[in-house]
């Protein structure tokens, strides 16, 4: 994590200076080691298919692994792994959801009595409840958890990027945002909270042909590698658009998924 900037508004660093009001506790009984947090700039890009595939690559590797759904009004985690059951808990705490790998996920899906009600809260209780899952859930002992983020840089992505000790923000855009100001205000964003952002992921950055393998790139040349460079990030990965992916992820069948375009910046977490 990069140098406290000795301002807690725009500073993440959980270091002495922060007072306990500015920080949220960790659930007593669980160990966080490593916390990403995965934004994009709007919503339908491929953040929560992105997070989906880095946690199931990141397992692969045979680490302990988490997922924080905390894109309350969009949540979609428990379809990408085919979970539906409720919360349940015990003396320690709300018990995550284990997918069939063993990763370990809460969304609040598991709260809601149908999948299908639409969650019209007021951001403060939307954020409330993204707060209570890192206090509130018996994570247990995590190698790594990556944090599903709502789209934008509005109340939630600020609150836990201000108190969650976030170690790096990945940001997930299409090709098209690459060249406007959105993603920018992502990178912004993580700069004035002294976060570093560690993978720029571009998806549905082209099409590959099924017959020929020839890459069509069908919303222009990729702008990946000069915006990254120009943002002064170092990993990068271009997804392809691609109906199986897609197939996968709407089925509950991620964790099946073979696809390696994350596998080099999931081998960094
Ligand atoms: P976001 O979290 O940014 O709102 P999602 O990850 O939920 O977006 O993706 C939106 C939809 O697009 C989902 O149905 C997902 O299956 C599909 N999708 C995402 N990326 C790809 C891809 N590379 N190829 C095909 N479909 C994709």
């Amino acid at each position: 994590m990069s140098e406290c900037n000795h301002d807690c508004s725009t500073c993440s660093k959980d270091c002495k200076e922060r007072t306990p009001e500015q920080k949220t506790k960790l659930n007593k009984n669980s160990k966080v080691g490593k916390l990403y947090a995965v934004m994009s700039a709007k919503g339908g890009v491929g953040k929560s298919m992105v997070t989906a595939q880095l946690s199931v690559l990141t397992r692969r590797l045979g680490k302990s692994v988490a997922v924080m759904d905390a894109d309350i009004t969009g949540a979609s985690m428990t379809k990408y792994f085919g979970i539906s059951e409720k919360a349940v808990g015990n003396d320690m705490g709300i018990l995550p959801a284990e997918s069939v790998t063993g990763i370990k996920i809460v969304s609040i899906n598991m709260f809601l009595k149908d999948d299908n009600s639409p969650v019209v809260w007021r951001a403060s209780l939307a954020t409330g409840a993204v707060t209570q899952f890192w206090t509130d859930v018996y994570w247990g002992d995590v190698d790594v958890m990556f944090i599903d983020m709502p789209p934008g840089t509005g109340d939630i992505p600020l609150t836990v990027c201000q108190s969650l000790p976030v170690d790096g923000i990945i940001i997930v855009t299409s090709p098209q945002d690459l060249v406007s100001t959105i993603v920018n205000k992502g990178v912004k964003m993580a700069e004035m909270l002294n976060i570093p952002v560690v993978a720029l992921v571009e998806n549905m950055s082209y099409y590959e042909c099924d017959k020929c393998g020839e890459k069509l790139y069908i919303f222009g040349e990729s702008k990946l590698q000069k915006t990254a460079s120009q943002m002064g990030v170092e990993d990068v990965a271009a997804i392809p658009i691609s109906p199986i992916l897609s197939r996968a992820c709407d089925s509950g069948a991620i964790e099946y998924f073979d696809g390696n375009w994350l596998e080099e910046i999931a081998g960094k977490l």
